[in-house]
């Protein structure tokens, strides 16, 4: 039995062995293969179908590479995507029947904490430039979850649908069931308007999930996650409140460093996501909700005593090295019974906010003390 069905013109959506065949004979109507599996080797549809095939690699990309043709990829795509540094991000090669399909791979699992949120962009210009070409198969081992998924989200994309209407859409042409996980992630994408903006609140929080599930499962912290250090970048605050030591004044972070969580609420933004991660209880603490006594925040680069293997500590003003609060990948509790997982957590007793709009009227004074003297 093979998969094979026409979804958008010069848009496949397939099956292994649907895509075996394509490679083994040639296709009038196919001329590029996005290929969304576990195994990145041509030698999977040897298995499947006994075929042979040639493949000579263009390039193979893997997360936080320097490339200068391509600005996706370099360290700043490490830092602020959700993918583990050094991972395969996607391979490109010429395979098939004399060599004539593009093929791009990338390396993603059949389970609901697999990112493909961060695959998106690459995977949808792809998609793009095949239907520009000729055609265009998108297929992964059974053709149902993985490349349905990613031809959800180009449906929503180019035709500006919902994840629901571009579901049902595809349900039309084709069957489709992606897993409650890569659900979660379109719904994502549809909340950040079809692009994976990596500035947005939302994305950030699923960004220290999947480093938290990174670390339950590895043990590995991954230093590119780290946020720059607000006293020694030249980054700028995008607006709002920024965070000092309350003993030495120095500046530990912006306001966009902080993930907000509901007093009281417990964490379950991605309960179908990242099951299992240590620490993911939602019993709450009999808080009192109207006073969060902390902030949880991203991890930053000042946050030294953040190493492998230790999982829990206290995070220290650089500077001073005043206790300003305490991490712990396993999740801690805020004062008002919420509970975040991982926790990297400030006491709002050891720093001071400083509201941008307090910033301008100080200095607003300051001009007219002097004026005054
Ligand atoms: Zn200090
Ligand atoms: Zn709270």
């Amino acid at each position: 039995m093979q998969k094979l069905d026409l979804v958008r013109e010069n848009l496949y959506l397939g099956d292994i062995c649907a895509a075996a065949e394509i490679l083994k004979n040639g296709s009038a109507e196919i001329s590029h293969l996005l290929t969304v599996f576990h195994c990145p080797s041509i030698s999977v549809f040897e298995e499947w179908r006994n075929v042979k095939l040639d493949s000579k690699q263009i390039k193979e990309m893997y997360v936080g590479d320097d490339d200068q043709d391509d600005s996706l990829q370099g360290k700043e795509f490490a830092t602020e995507s959700a993918l583990p540094s050094g991972n395969l991000l996607y391979s490109l090669e010429h395979t098939g029947k004399d060599l004539k399909f593009t093929r791009m791979v990338v390396f993603a699992y059949d389970q609901e904490w697999e990112n493909l949120l961060d695959l998106f962009d690459i995977c949808l210009d792809f998609i793009d430039a095949g239907r520009k070409e000729k055609g265009v198969l998108v297929h992964c081992f059974a053709g149902q979850s993985r490349s349905a998924s990613m031809v959800i989200a180009y449906l929503m994309r180019t035709e500006k649908l919902s994840r629901e209407e571009a579901l049902a859409s595809l349900r039309q042409s084709a069957q489709a069931s992606p897993n409650l996980g890569f659900l979660k992630q379109l719904d994502l994408f549809e909340r950040m308007n079809f692009k994976v903006d990596r500035s947005s609140a939302i994305y950030k929080y699923f960004r220290l999930k999947a480093l938290g599930y990174l670390y339950s499962k590895d043990k590995k912290f991954d230093r590119l996650k780290l946020r720059a250090d607000p006293d020694v970048s030249n980054d700028e605050s995008s607006g709002g409140s920024t965070y000092h030591c309350k003993k030495c004044r120095r500046i530990l972070l912006f306001q966009e460093h902080v993930i907000d969580h509901t007093p009281g609420e417990a964490d379950s933004e991605f309960d179908d996501m990242f099951k299992n991660m240590i620490g993911d209880v939602h019993n709450k603490n009999p808080g009192d909700q109207n006073q969060c006594t902390s902030i949880f925040v991203e991890p930053i680069n000042w946050m030294n005593t953040v190493e492998d293997v230790v999982s829990e500590g206290k995070l220290l003003c650089p500077t001073c090295k005043a206790k300003v609060g305490s991490f712990d990948w396993s999740g801690s509790y805020c004062s008002c019974g919420s509970k975040i997982v991982p926790a990297f957590q400030l006491q709002m007793g050891r720093v001071d906010v400083i509201t941008v709009k307090d910033d301008v009227k100080k200095r607003k004074k300051n001009k007219h003390d002097k004026k005054i003297i």
